[in-house]
């Protein structure tokens, strides 16, 4: 079982974790995101929002729908632009970009994994990774089929390479889309609500797979109602009407294996 093997692993922190801890990769200053719904009213889904993620951190935003949950990480996926308030990723003040620019910037810095996968449907899954490597240019040409190739073989999908999303079952394709998200070795992973869609098992290959990129070192910010999740996240940001109600972790979680107790509540 992938989620098995995964735990095996877990045993070894990456090196330099310490040091990466201290790089900020996700900063909101005062975001706010608003919608007219007409003439004289303003909806807001974000409501001045500042947070800060570390380097290595494991988040995840929890809240009821409609809370804003999708709307933050839109933002920072940079798939979307604030009303008000500033956004940077990843060291890129992400309002400076045009929008070919920051498509090309997503393609490098954030794997962007949603709950219905979003594989394009007329392409074999190792041509979505393949085409994924195209967009961000940051693979030699050369070397993205064999690349795509060994990471299908990561997320055990080696035997469907050729095969069309279609052909894969729900949690075969969260894999696959995952294995797309890395396609470039993206220092952030961003998911809205990857299990959603998923029976328990394969929520938690999922979830396996997820603590297997905190111990290589990436960030991730994990939109989830999945409590398996939340509670291998060393953080937990909890969002209601647009505003950060609670939010679990210090900064420095990534000084906490991931096996050990969580961090008391400092909020
Ligand atoms: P969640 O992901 O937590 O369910 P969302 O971020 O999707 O919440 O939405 C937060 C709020 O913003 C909701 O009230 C939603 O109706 C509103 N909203 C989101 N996108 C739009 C939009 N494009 N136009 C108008 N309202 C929107
Ligand atoms: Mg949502």
């Amino acid at each position: 079982m992938l989620a098995d093997a995964i735990t095996n692993n877990a045993a070894s922190p990456p090196v330099h974790f310490a040091d990466a801890s201290k790089i900020a990769m996700i900063e909101l200053n005062a975001v706010t995101k608003s919608f007219p719904v007409s003439a004289t009213q303003t909806s807001y889904a974000l409501r001045s929002v500042t947070m800060k993620v570390m380097a290595g951190e494991y988040v995840t935003i929890l809240g009821k729908s409609g809370s804003g949950k999708s709307t933050l990480l839109n933002l920072v996926a940079g798939l979307d632009r604030p009303s008000s308030g500033t956004v940077r990723v990843a060291g890129t003040l992400l309002a400076d970009q045009s929008e070919s620019a920051l498509a090309r910037w997503r393609g490098r810095q954030v794997g962007v994994v949603f709950q219905f996968f979003q594989l394009l449907p007329t392409l074999t899954v190792l041509e979505n990774i393949i085409l994924a490597m195209e967009l961000a240019a940051a693979v030699p040409v050369s070397r993205r089929r064999s690349l795509a190739l060994d990471l299908l073989a990561r997320v055990n999908l080696a035997e469907h390479a050729n095969k069309l999303p279609s052909m894969l079952s729900g949690g075969q394709q969260q894999r696959a889309a995952i294995a797309r998200a890395l396609a470039n070795d993206p220092p952030i992973v961003v998911a809205d609500e990857p299990t959603g869609n998923l029976d328990t098992e394969t929520a938690h290959d999922i979830n396996g797979l997820f603590q297997q990129l905190i111990m290589e070192g990436k960030t991730l910010f994990i939109v989830t109602h999945d409590t398996n999740i939340a509670h291998a996240a060393y953080r937990v940001i909890e969002l209601k009407d647009g505003l950060v109600v609670s939010d679990s972790a210090p900064q420095t979680a990534r000084q906490t294996p991931p096996n050990a107790a969580q961090p008391s509540a400092h909020l």
